[in-house]
């Protein structure tokens, strides 16, 4: 479709969006996907062009049809005014901090991150002289207090990775843009179907492809959108790292796209169903997923979400350290293993008491947390419950 098509597009629902979205057949001679343009050099057809650069594509490194088809849908899903693609989601959160500081400055970052993005911070920015602060996650407009005049970005995740904290993201964007401040948002567990980045206050958000846009854990591949105020500083860091995704992966992460609202509506349901069911088990001490009733965060979920995501945590009474791993080793219908998103069911137990340092991790019994996949409830009900018989021996 063409660009004048975009208002028409506008008016269908987001599931219709995503199935046309990034993809132009007869600029192939009809074939529905967008192919897979592999390359380095591009020719130009003489030394005029050459020199004015004045083609759509130039070199590698600055995109191929098969990524910018990529890009083009996604900044139009995300409401953003442009999008980069990177190897993979820390790769993304990386790129986002390096736009938005520099030597000497001040930066916030949410105590309940994502921890690799919290050792990128601890490690490489720290080395180039940046001061990152840690923060309440529950803190909304009284970021303010925090902001100092050196302050240039201030990273937000919601919910927070394992520890499932909303955050106010209006109230701080608002404090950070009465500063000039760049708000990074990690959007990976609702993307823009649930959350939509930039009309909620982000200027570079974040979402790790990897999870539920693949949703087939068959690749790596993360997305930084921005909105027009910070799409050349972003454009700039893109180009002077050379960092792209591969074409191979932008096009399953195309395919990924055309299910994806169907697969997280699947995840929602199966999600919400299940944390439910743990709640009324005698094993259990909490179920941290926002779209319950008694999650500390559910008012602001329910006012900024359009809906939840299939991953959530659980905490237990506590429990010596063999039966619960017991438990989860007996489990048949979910992996052990890191990331998410995809068409299998995953658990991971986690520590947040290990990195934690603005705030203190309150619950005492051990965390897990799992991510639905799109198995039959019944079958996933039935693994856990023969599962919870490990617990009590
Ligand atoms: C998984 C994840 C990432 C990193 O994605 P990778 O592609 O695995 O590097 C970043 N942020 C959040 C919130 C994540 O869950």
């Amino acid at each position: 479709m063409s660009k004048d098509d975009k208002s028409k597009r506008q008016e269908w629902n987001i599931s219709t969006r995503i199935t046309q979205l990034g993809r132009n057949p007869f600029d192939h001679f009809g074939f529905i996907n967008t192919p897979i343009y592999r390359g380095s050099t591009v020719l130009f057809p003489n030394v005029e062009k050459l020199e004015s650069l004045d083609q759509p594509y130039t070199y590698g490194t600055k995109g191929t049809p098969t990524t910018r088809a990529l890009e083009q849908a996604w900044s139009e899903i995300s409401g953003a005014y442009d999008t980069v693609l990177v190897p993979s989601g820390l790769a993304a959160v990386d790129l986002a901090l390096l736009t938005a500081t520099r030597a000497g400055a001040h930066i916030l970052v949410t105590d309940s991150v994502y921890q690799p993005t919290r050792s990128f911070c601890d490690t490489i920015l720290k080395k180039f002289g940046v001061i990152v602060e840690y923060y309440d996650p529950l803190m909304g407009k009284s970021i303010s207090d925090l902001i100092r005049a050196d302050t240039t970005a201030i990273l937000v995740e919601s919910p927070g990775s394992q520890s499932m904290e909303i955050q106010d993201v209006p109230a701080i964007s608002n404090a950070a843009h009465a500063h000039d401040i760049c708000i990074i948002l990690d959007n990976t567990w609702a993307t823009p179907l649930f959350f939509p980045p930039h009309q909620r206050g982000a200027d570079l958000a974040i979402e790790a492809g990897t999870k539920y846009l693949s949703g087939h854990s068959d690749i790596l591949i993360g997305l930084i959108s921005a909105n027009e105020k910070w799409s050349k500083r972003l454009r700039s860091t893109f180009n002077s790292f050379a960092i792209g995704a591969s074409p191979d992966d932008a096009s399953l992460a195309l395919r990924g796209l055309r299910t994806m609202a169907l697969r997280l509506r699947a995840q929602e349901k199966a999600g919400v169903q299940l944390a439910q069911w743990f709640k009324q088990q005698g094993e259990v001490a909490q179920v941290l997923h926002p779209a319950l009733s008694d999650h500390p965060g559910h008012d602001l979920w329910r006012r900024d979400f359009l809906g939840s995501s299939g991953v959530f945590s659980v905490i237990f009474n506590p429990i010596e350290k063999k039966s619960l791993d017991a438990f989860i080793d007996s489990l048949q219908l979910f992996g052990i293993g890191f990331s998410w998103g995809g068409f299998e069911s995953l658990v991971l137990p986690f520590d947040c008491k290990s990195y934690r340092t603005a705030t203190q991790w309150q619950c005492t019994g051990p965390a897990v947390r799992f991510s639905i996949g799109l198995e039959d409830i019944d079958d996933l009900i039935e693994d856990l419950r023969n599962g919870f018989k490990r617990l009590s021996v």
